[in-house]
């Protein structure tokens, strides 16, 4: 987590702590929603939902009149993402089950390069890297943007991701390679500060040697159909088209 977001969050979290009319209810995991939904019965309502306690393995069950769903992207299904652990996508698939609609789920952005390192988990190369004249190469070193696209490097997120897919499944190769040591160990060093320390935990001198990268699936751009309030309705039968 970048020092900006994690001072976003914090600030967030200790204002909603400081506030007396908001329950902070942590270490539960939602499992799914409650509805009313029944063979017999011709209404669909949300009446709230089960929660796993991930300290004690109980679930337990919350009523509410209203429920919100802010639980993210889905990000993490792919073998790749930026994402951290719990972008599962599991407000999607619950109110899915619930009867809600979903839509534009094939619609994922994926960031060019993250770092290929089995203990590296999510870390991303900045597209600053390219910026600053980072050349993508195969692994045999040579450069293949320009067969892509006349900006080359240059070119937006979804050519260069796509470029580097396409060469990675051409070669049956396990990454392509991000090289900026062309450039002077001082730039490097300073314009990548911590690209450079944290490839170096790795054994990597980004100074000397180029990074390993693969394409990660980073922003999910679909989910459940809202109005504009965020509001949906439970639809009794998807097909049928008939709202509860
Ligand atoms: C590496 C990275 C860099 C980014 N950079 C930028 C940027 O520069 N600018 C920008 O605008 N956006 C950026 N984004 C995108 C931005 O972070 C997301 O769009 C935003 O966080 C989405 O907010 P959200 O509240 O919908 O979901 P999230 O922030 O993902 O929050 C979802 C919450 O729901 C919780 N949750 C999920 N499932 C459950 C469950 N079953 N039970 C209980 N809780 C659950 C999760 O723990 C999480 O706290 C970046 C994203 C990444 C990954």
């Amino acid at each position: 987590m970048s020092a900006f977001v994690g001072a976003v969050l914090g600030s967030l979290v200790d204002r909603a702590k400081a506030r007396t009319n908001l329950d902070l209810i942590e270490n539960q995991v939602v499992v799914d929603l409650i509805t009313s939904q029944s063979p017999t019965n011709n209404e669909n309502r949300c009446l709230g939902l089960y929660v796993l306690d991930t300290l004690t393995d109980e679930v337990t069950a919350i009523r509410a009149r209203f429920t919100v769903l802010a639980t993210g992207g889905a990000s993490k299904v792919y073998l790749y993402t930026s994402n951290p652990d719990i972008a599962t996508g599991d407000g999607i698939a619950m109110a899915w089950r619930a009867g809600c609609r979903i839509a534009n789920m094939e619609f994922n952005q994926f960031h060019p390069t993250c770092l290929y390192h089995p203990q590296a988990g999510s870390f991303l190369i900045t597209e600053a890297v390219r910026g600053e004249g980072g050349h993508l190469k195969l692994p045999n070193g040579e450069r293949f943007m320009h067969l892509f696209d006349e900006r080359a490097e240059l070119a937006p997120r979804d050519i260069v991701a796509r470029a580097i897919d396409h060469e990675m499944k051409r070669l049956g190769a396990d990454y392509l390679l991000l090289d900026i040591s062309h450039r002077e160990p001082e730039f490097v060093r300073q314009h990548f500060p911590n690209i450079y320390e944290r490839c170096l935990e790795f054994g990597l001198d980004i100074t000397k040697e180029p990074i390993p990268v693969v394409p990660a699936a980073h922003y999910t751009c679909g989910g459940v159909m809202t109005d504009l309030s965020g509001k949906e309705r439970l639809w009794l039968s998807r097909r049928s088209a008939e709202p509860a």
